[in-house]
């Protein structure tokens, strides 16, 4: 039986991450706040190191292992970020680090992660089969796999975020959580819930595959169709023999909110021009859905903006302007190959 996470373990991890993850800024938006009508705020995870917030779960878990575990490496399996916040936690323990990716992640990701240090290995179309190749290492060379938002000390290492949002910012009435895995929505939930139960947590997603919104719905663990969207780090399946996210997720949210890919562009073209931050896709659908109008009475709010690892080719593409469809471009660049 696996024991229930707890505000103590979220408690633990901030005191065992502590000088190796920065206090991300809380920076009122006026633009927003002028846009929706009550306060706004971003948390500007996106600055932490590594371009995100995973290196909070992923530093908590590499500093929580047996000096054994630490001796044999780790190994996780990633859409970019998590490889990222692994591959620098890991060498800043001194730990061997395997970074297994689906064909999917974008070339700057790849290359982020092999500059922190870590070993890469491409394979698969997806996550849930670069997933094989983890669990191959894991038999043969003995090593530790950490999964990037299923487990108990990656979920109250980015619950660390959550309580630093509540003492930023004490009377939050409502909190806006990019959903993936659930991860961190589950950690940052508990976090703030624990401390003061009337905050509203609505998780969001991107409308291209929210795998964890489907398996709610459908009440058990569902995979869905991977597409190529701007949130590319929302992307993956919650595992068909999910341990913690999905129960957690269905507790502790309290609405889902969808986006679509002109919203994500909107909200990081908003995010760079009015408040003057560089984010990704997936750290922008909390500002999409605010200024598409898909949240109903906010109060005083927190947008998490999770994430500052984008292309900036597409980057630049999006601020001036662009109405980048990147599934439509997948769909060309593969029928021109193919006729080829
Ligand atoms: C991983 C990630 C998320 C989603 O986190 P989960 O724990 O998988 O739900 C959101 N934003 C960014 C930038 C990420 O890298």
């Amino acid at each position: 039986m696996k024991k229930p996470i707890t505000l103590g373990d979220i408690l633990a991890a901030r005191k065992r991450i502590a000088g190796h993850v920065i206090h991300t800024p809380l920076r009122p938006s006026q633009s927003l706040s002028d846009h929706v009508g009550t306060p706004i705020w971003i948390k500007c995870e996106h600055q932490q190191y590594t371009g995100s917030f995973k290196l909070r779960g992923a530093a908590n878990a590499v500093l929580n292992l047996s000096d054994a575990q630490k001796a044999k490496g780790v190994i996780g399996v990633s859409t970019g970020n998590y490889g990222r916040a692994l591959a620098n936690a890991a060498r800043n323990a001194g730990v061997r680090a395997v970074i297994c990716m689906s064909e999917l992640v974008p070339h700057n990701k790849v290359e982020g992660i092999r500059a922190q240090g870590a070993e890469i290995c491409i394979s698969g179309q997806s996550q849930d089969e670069a997933q094989k190749e983890v669990d191959r290492l894991v038999r043969d060379d003995g090593m530790t796999m950490l999964p990037p938002f299923d487990h108990a000390d990656i979920i109250a290492g980015q619950g660390t975020l959550g309580l630093e949002v509540i003492e930023q910012l004490p009377d939050t009435e409502t909190l806006l959580v990019p959903l993936s895995g659930g991860g961190l929505l589950a950690g940052v939930a508990l976090a703030a819930k624990s401390i003061n139960p009337a905050i509203r947590v609505v998780g969001i997603s991107m409308e291209r595959g929210c795998a964890m919104i489907e398996s709610l719905q459908a009440g058990q663990p569902t995979s869905v169709r991977e597409w190529p969207s701007l949130a590319d780090s929302l992307g993956g399946g919650i595992g068909e023999n999910n341990l913690y996210t999905f129960n957690m997720c269905a507790d502790l949210t309290d609405d889902f909110v969808l986006v679509n890919e002109a919203q994500i562009a909107d909200g990081i073209r908003a995010a760079y021009i009015d408040d003057q931050q560089v984010i990704e896709g997936a750290a922008a659908v909390g500002i999409a859905a605010l200024r598409a109008g898909l949240i109903d009475n906010p109060g005083k709010t927190v947008v998490l903006s999770t994430g500052c690892n984008i292309d900036m080719n597409l980057h630049r593409r999006i601020i001036g302007g662009e109405n980048v469809d990147l599934a439509l471009e997948a769909e060309q660049a593969t029928s021109k190959t193919g006729g080829a």
